[in-house]
C-alpha cells in the first residue's frame, strides 16, 4: 500500500498532549510505568530519498500520565535519565522493539533511542546482545541511535559499549547532529552508518543562509563518507531541498507520524515518498 501525496503541512502532532505533572510525581510514575503499562512504542518511517523505500523505523517512548494523556518526551526523558529511571525505561523499549520486529516479521531496520545514562550502565551491550539472542533477530536490523546531546564520550565504558555492540554488528547512528558538543569528535572516534542532522538545521522557507549552512554540514559527512538522514521533514519544499542537496534518506511528518506497530505493519516494502 502507498500513502503518497499525503503531505502534511500541520507541524503540532496529536497524539501528544502536555500534561501538567511536577518532576516529582513524574518520577513516581516513571518507576511505575513499566509494571502499570504506561508505556509503549511507537514507530515512524525513514525512508530513501531518491526511491521513496522504507529502510526502517525510529522507535519513540511514549508514556500516558496518571490523567490518561501523552507526556511529552522531551518533558519525562530528561527527568528518567536524572533518575536513572532511563536504564530500564529504555531496555523496556528495546525489548518491545526486538519483539515487535520479531512478531510482525519486520524486515526495516529498527532505530533505538539510547542516552548516555544506558550506556554507563554496566551490562548494557550483554542485555542488548542478550535480547536480539533470544528473539533470533541479526542485530544488522538495530541501530543504536546516540544523541551527540549528551555525555556519550564523557566515560570509556560507553564507549566500550558502542565498540562491544558495533562488533556484534548492530548500526550505530549518530542522533541530534549539529546541536550539541560531541558530534565531530563522534565522528572522528567511531565507525558510523548513518548520521542525523537535527531538524533544527532544516530551514522552515528557502534562506539562503539556512540553506548553505545545512549544504556545508551534509558535505562535511559526504566527505567522511557517511550516509545523512535529515529529521523533521514538514513540506514538500523541504523534500525538493533535500533531493537537490542530495540526501540520502529523510523522516518527518511529511513521510508519516509515530505511529503503533500495527500500522506500520502494512507500509513494510511500500515506496513512501
Ligand atoms: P529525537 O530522537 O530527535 O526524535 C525525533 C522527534 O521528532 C520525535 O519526538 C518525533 O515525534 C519528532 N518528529 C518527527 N518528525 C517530525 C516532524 O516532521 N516535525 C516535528 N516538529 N517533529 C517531528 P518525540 O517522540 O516527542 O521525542 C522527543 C525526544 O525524546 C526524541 O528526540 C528523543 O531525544 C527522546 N526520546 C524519545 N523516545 C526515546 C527513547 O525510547 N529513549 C530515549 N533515550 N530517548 C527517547
Ligand atoms: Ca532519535
Ligand atoms: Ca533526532
Ligand atoms: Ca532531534
Amino acid at each position: 500500500s502507498k500513502f503518497t501525496g499525503r503531505s502534511r503541512v500541520t507541524v503540532y502532532d496529536p497524539q501528544i498532549v502536555d500534561a501538567d505533572h511536577s518532576n516529582e510525581s513524574l518520577a513516581g510514575l516513571l518507576a511505575h510505568a513499566i509494571e502499570r503499562q504506561c508505556i509503549s512504542v511507537v514507530y515512524q518511517p525513514i525512508v530513501q530519498l531518491g526511491t521513496g523505500e522504507v529502510l526502517g523505523y525510529e522507535a519513540l517512548m511514549r508514556l500516558k500520565g496518571s490523567n490518561g494523556r501523552l507526556v511529552k518526551p522531551d518533558v519525562f526523558i530528561p527527568v528518567a535519565e536524572q533518575n536513572g529511571a532511563i536504564v530500564e525505561l529504555g531496555a523496556w523499549v528495546f525489548e518491545q522493539a526486538c519483539a515487535d520486529v520479531a512478531r510482525y516479521k519486520l524486515t526495516g531496520i529498527v532505530a533505538v533511542n539510547i542516552s548516555a545514562v544506558q550506556l554507563k550502565a554496566p551490562g548494557f551491550a550483554l542485555r542488548v546482545a542478550e535480547m536480539l539472542a533470544r528473539h533470533g533477530l541479526a542485530p544488522r536490523q538495530f541501530a543504536l541511535e546516540l544523541s551527540e546531546r549528551g555525555d556519550i564520550l564523557g566515560q570509556s565504558q560507553a564507549a566500550q559499549a558502542v565498540e562491544q555492540l558495533r562488533s556484534l554488528g548492530v548500526q550505530i547512528w549518530l542522533d541530534d547532529f549539529g546541536t550539541g558538543y560531541a558530534g565531530i569528535d563522534c565522528l572522528r572516534r567511531f565507525d558510523l552508518d548513518i548520521v542525523k542532522i537535527d531538524r533544527s538545521f532544516l530551514p522552515e522557507r528557502q534562506c539562503a543562509q539556512d540553506v548553505r549552512m545545512l549544504e556545508g554540514m551534509i558535505q562535511l559527512l559526504r566527505s567522511l563518507g557517511r550516509t545523512v538522514l535529515v529529521e523533521g521533514v514538514e513540506t514538500e519544499e523541504q523534500k525538493a531541498l533535500l533531493e537537490e542537496l542530495d540526501v540520502d534518506l529523510i523522516q518527518g511528518f511529511l513521510i508519516g507520524r509515530p505511529q503503533p506497530v500495527g500500522e506500520i505493519v502494512g507500509i513494510e516494502n511500500s515506496e513512501v515518498a
